[in-house]
């Protein structure tokens, strides 16, 4: 479902990924972890073109992201077709990022109805049935300031779900939440995962990646140090870099 080969990315003079290569099978929880400054976030925003990578390759879906390819040469794809690119992913950010003079219905149906001309109706019963699934079916009219942190961001993943997405990236989900909060949001998740999304999370739940995870990545200062199942790459890392930083968060 993706596929990474070689991505190098700067911002300035400053290498942030240094040759990422990984490949993230249909269906699969792949979970990204590392330290502060690894350049998790950064790959995250390349898969759906927020940032342009400097050299290598990435596919979503056997599709180069924001390039077309004709014989041999790459030619960059223009606004319009990265944004139609973008439609089939779907992001929730560490904050959520909900509109905040919407109602959490709203919230939902305000993407299907702009980015796919989706008429009212529609998008309503599909934001419906997006809130129900994330268990907000009688806080659809509430407005972000009157729900929890919690329910904010489950909110934002019903917002990214009712866009239909084949591939679902998160960053961080939890890590602003309360931790008492952070158990409703990780459910949710599970769910997904349980009915077959592919998703990429970018998480300090360890407990998650070992419950939930397919596969684990631990990256640092922008490549990929080790990789596997994320009970055999938890329980028994073999980098030192890895132990150091598994011996701070676990
Ligand atoms: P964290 O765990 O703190 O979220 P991260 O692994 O997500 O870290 P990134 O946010 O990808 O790390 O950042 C990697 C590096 O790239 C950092 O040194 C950061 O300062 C730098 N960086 C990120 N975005 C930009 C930008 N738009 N302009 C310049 N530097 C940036
Ligand atoms: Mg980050």
């Amino acid at each position: 479902m993706v596929r990474s080969e070689q991505v190098h990315k700067s911002f300035g003079l400053v290498p942030v990924l240094n040759g990422i290569d990984l490949t993230v099978r249909h269906g699969e929880v792949f979970c990204l972890v590392g330290p502060s400054g690894s350049g998790k976030s950064t790959f995250l925003r390349c898969i759906n073109h927020l940032e342009k990578i400097n050299a290598g390759r990435l596919w979503v879906d056997g599709q180069l992201v924001g390039y077309r390819q004709k014989g041999d040469k790459l030619y960059e794809m223009k606004e319009r077709e990265v944004a139609f690119q973008r439609r089939d992913i779907g992001m929730v950010f560490q904050r959520f990022n909900l509109f905040p003079h919407m109602t959490a219905l709203e919230n939902v149906m305000e993407a299907p109805m702009q980015v796919k001309g989706e008429r009212k109706a529609a998008a309503r019963a599909r934001a419906e049935e997006m809130l129900t699934r994330v268990g907000l079916a009688d806080r659809m009219k509430n407005y972000p300031a009157q729900l929890s942190g919690g329910q904010q961001q489950r909110v934002a993943i019903a917002r990214a779900l009712a866009m239909e997405p084949k591939l679902m990236l998160f960053d961080e989900p939890t890590s602003a939440l309360d931790p008492e909060l952070v158990g409703e949001v990780l459910d949710v998740m599970r769910g997904l995962a349980e009915e077959g999304m592919t998703m990429i999370v970018v998480t300090h739940e360890m407990g998650f990646a070992r419950e939930v995870g397919d596969s684990l990545v631990f990256m640092d200062g922008g490549v990929v140090v080790e990789s596997g199942h994320p009970r055999e790459v938890l329980t028994n890392p073999r980098h030192e870099r890895t132990q150091a930083f598994l011996s701070k968060v676990l």
